[in-house]
């Protein structure tokens, strides 16, 4: 299948934004603001949480991150406001981190002073690893401010539980634990499936056993159930972690988690720039143009 996903991945831009749409709509809440708030009141209804994503990245100019900010902070006011059960989640590279790095950490503060102010919780997503450090950096600055605020870790880089026993260390590891989207240098991460899922429980057991909150960002289900088993067994309380997965994806597993009472939380992207967000993701992952080809044909 592999040479199937790359093909699909070269040919897709090729193709009218309209088209694209048929693929990508099931993982976008849509264009506007008013998309991910109903689509957080609909999940709200269903006991689960969500974190809402104003889309955009690898922007080149320092106003297109003013813009952002701008739309960041629409956002808190729009969750607080509509009282809904939400955060927001922030990529840096979309806020200047690779144009200005002092004019990015003054839009995430103006962002997460902000939020903090109406209690709405920050997550700050980890981009390619050319940005980790930097990433890691403009963190430790916000959180010696505020508390309302926490970091996302990749499990696939090898660097990874050394960076997460930093944070414990340091008492700000409140953590998003995912595998890792991006398509990074064997060097630096692991490229097997099983030692991506070791190094994830690894991590997952440490963050949880710190006392710090810890969210487990997975669709995959033995991961699902090894870090259920590891809740069961270390007697966590429900206000110490919570799932979290994407929207459109393995919708039934979600159910189940959902069912079987353990806190789930939604990431629900939006905005205008789903066109470009996608592409990317899909040019990152060809795997991914998989699933979304899979998904047309087999709805969950
Ligand atoms: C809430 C959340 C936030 C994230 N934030 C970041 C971040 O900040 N930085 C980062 O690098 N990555 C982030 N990711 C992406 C993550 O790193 C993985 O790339 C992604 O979750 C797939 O890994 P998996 O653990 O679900 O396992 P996989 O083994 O990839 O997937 C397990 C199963 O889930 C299904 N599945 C997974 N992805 C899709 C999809 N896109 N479409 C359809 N089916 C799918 C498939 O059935 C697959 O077999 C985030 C993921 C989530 C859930």
């Amino acid at each position: 299948m592999k040479w199937f996903n790359r093909l699909l991945v070269r040919i897709l831009p090729l193709f009218p934004k309209s088209f694209v749409w048929i693929f990508s709509k099931r993982y976008i809440a849509g264009i506007d603001l008013s998309d991910a708030i109903e689509k957080t009141k609909y999940l709200n209804a269903d006991h689960i949480l969500t974190t809402i994503d104003v889309l955009g990245e690898d922007i080149t100019e320092l106003e297109e991150a003013a813009q952002a900010r701008e739309q960041c902070i629409k956002t808190v006011n729009a969750i607080r406001s509509n009282n809904l059960l939400a955060g927001l989640s922030i990529k840096l590279t979309q806020l200047g981190l690779c144009i200005d790095t002092e004019q990015c950490y003054k839009n995430v503060e103006a962002i997460v002073s902000h939020a903090e102010r109406l209690d709405v919780f920050v997550r700050i997503d980890m981009e390619d690893s050319t940005t980790t450090d930097r990433t890691f950096d403009i963190y430790r600055r916000i959180r010696k401010k505020y508390r309302h605020v926490g970091i996302v870790v990749q499990a696939y880089l090898k660097r990874t539980k050394e960076d997460v026993r930093k944070l414990i260390d340091e008492s700000i590891s409140n953590i998003r634990i995912c595998k890792g989207i991006y398509d990074e240098n064997p060097e630096i991460a692991y490229k097997d499936a099983d030692k991506i899922r070791k190094n994830y429980m690894e991590i997952t057991e440490m963050a949880l056993k710190s006392g710090e909150f810890t969210a487990i960002a997975t669709h995959d289900k033995t991961l699902v159930e090894s870090c259920q088993a590891l809740i069961e067994r270390l007697k966590l309380k429900a206000d110490t972690y919570e799932y979290q997965m994407l929207i459109g994806v393995t919708e039934h597993l979600r159910s189940d988690i959902v069912k079987d009472g353990y806190p789930m939380r939604v990431y629900v992207p939006y905005g205008e720039q789903w066109h470009g967000y996608c592409m990317r993701r899909l040019k990152e992952n060809p795997q991914v143009a998989g699933y979304v080809v899979k998904n047309i044909f087999i709805r969950n």
